[in-house]
């Protein structure tokens, strides 16, 4: 059992939250057809829908709020973003944005176009849309272990080097646009992916003259797995860590809503490439708006400034994983199957293994969804068959290759006590597990459905 590592805050604030009973969860899930996103937050006790801009500001963020400089060109809190940003990066460039998506929108087109690629470790579904609008393509090269849910392996995130060269010679490398390595592999459940990773992957690209970009949303995450795991890193800072992941990249963009624990905002870097910089700059002006504010107020800026530098605390960090690792153990001990080990934000229960007798067009991954908000008011989401849709060609549903219910941990918002009423609520889920039917859908549009399509219960 590892030891929980006590939160390194104390809670000066407080939001309350309302617990329903099972009777008004029933109801509550039944008027919103069974679609988790169709619930208003006020029916949710523990929301682990997503962890991203759903963390808690520190005192010092929202202090720094108080204090943000509107002004429009030469911001004070653009100038402490930039220091802030620069220390932790060393790169030269820096262009906040409004959230990630905008910086991919920034950045795609400046690397890509028709005929083109884009070879990633494991696109984020933002990004792969954004290569596509490019008019790339998107291909995912992850080592195979992310598939086994099972067998331990510290580092599932990894690119899958023999192939990014044998993807390289296929499709020629004057064809390959970038190769985009996301720390953590988010898609693959939040692994980590190791330096010597990010190294070799960056060896192949300058053979080759292709650049490197970090998809960096929870690079601070990643930078705290490199310190625990990587043999030659327990030794050195996060920020080390960070610096050394970041100095074999040519860019990089960033969703900060994750690892700089902020509500809203985003960043792009540049490594050293001026004129590259001056292009993102133009292309950020139209889209963003001016480069001193990035399509965020002052205040964001000043938040983030501040929020980038408690995100690469050890001790936060050591805080942060150790819940996730808090949560995997105990789910471990109860026989409650996951993918392990486990990532840096999120818990993916295997309901597949959890609800064998429910076939994947009953959807396993949702069911366990519904089950969780009945059984206790926490909110969770399908990635499994669900979410995967049906065939555009055929309009057959596919089977996915897992059925995972995802359990998102916002950053220092949930205390130990709310990770034990999930596992307790898994436990009793676990009891009656053979008597829990599946879902079938009564309505849904054409893309995206898994958020607003209506379902209902499959009655045995
Ligand atoms: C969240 C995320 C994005 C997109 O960022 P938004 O701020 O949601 O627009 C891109 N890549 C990864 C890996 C992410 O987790």
């Amino acid at each position: 059992m590892s030891k929980y590592f006590a939160e390194p805050f104390k809670i000066k604030m407080v939001e309350p939250i309302r617990v329903l009973t099972r009777e008004e969860r029933e109801e509550k899930i039944k008027a919103a057809n069974y679609n988790l996103f169709g619930l208003d937050s006020d029916d949710v006790y523990i929301d682990l829908l997503t962890d991203s801009g759903t963390g808690a500001m520190s005192s010092e963020q929202w202090s720094g709020v108080m204090k943000g400089d509107e002004a429009y060109s030469g911001s004070r809190s653009y100038k402490n973003l930039i220091n802030s940003a620069k220390d932790i990066f060393a790169y030269e460039y820096i262009q906040p944005v409004h959230q990630g998506r905008a910086a991919e929108k920034v950045v795609m087109p400046l690397l890509l176009g028709p005929g083109k690629y884009a070879i990633s470790n494991m696109h984020f579904d933002t990004t792969r849309a954004h290569v596509e609008i490019a008019g790339a393509r998107a291909i995912d090269c992850v080592v195979p272990e992310a598939l086994d849910t099972v067998s331990y392996s510290p580092f599932k995130g990894n690119m899958d080097i023999p192939r990014l060269k044998e993807l390289i010679k296929e499709y020629g490398k004057e064809n390959i646009g970038v190769i985009i390595i996301t720390v953590t592999n988010n898609s693959a459940g939040g692994q980590p992916v190791s330096i010597e990773n990010i190294r070799q992957t960056a060896e192949v690209a300058r053979e080759n003259g292709i650049t490197v970009y970090i998809d960096a949303a929870r690079f601070a995450e990643n930078s705290y797995f490199i310190k625990m795991r990587e043999k030659g890193y327990a030794d050195k800072s996060i920020k080390e860590i960070a610096r050394e992941m970041f100095s074999y990249a040519d860019v990089f963009t960033m969703s900060a809503k994750k690892d700089a624990i902020i509500n809203m905002g985003g960043l792009i870097g540049v490594k050293n490439d001026g004129e590259f910089f001056e292009s993102v700059k133009a292309n950020t002006i139209p889209f963003e708006g001016f480069i001193s504010y990035g399509g965020l107020s002052g205040r964001d800026l000043e938040a983030m400034a501040i929020g980038l530098q408690e995100g690469v605390d050890i001790n936060f960090l050591r805080y942060r994983i150790g819940q996730m690792e808090y949560l995997a153990d105990k789910l471990e001990k109860e026989g409650i199957p996951f993918q392990s080990p486990v990532g840096g934000h999120a818990v993916f229960l295997d309901a597949k293994k959890l609800l064998p007798h429910i076939p994947y067009y009953e959807f396993p991954g949702h069911t366990l969804a519904v089950e969780l908000y009945k059984e206790a008011g926490i909110r969770s989401v399908d990635i499994g068959s669900y979410m995967m849709g049906n065939n555009p060609d055929t309009g057959e549903q596919i089977e996915s290759e897992f059925e995972f219910t995802r359990l998102a941990v916002p950053r220092r918002v949930y205390t130990q006590s709310h990770l034990d009423v999930i596992v307790e609520a898994l436990i009793a889920i676990k009891k009656r597990a053979d008597e829990i039917t599946g879902y079938r859908i009564t309505w849904e549009p054409k893309i995206l459905r898994h958020f607003t399509a209506k379902l209902e219960p499959i009655k045995k």
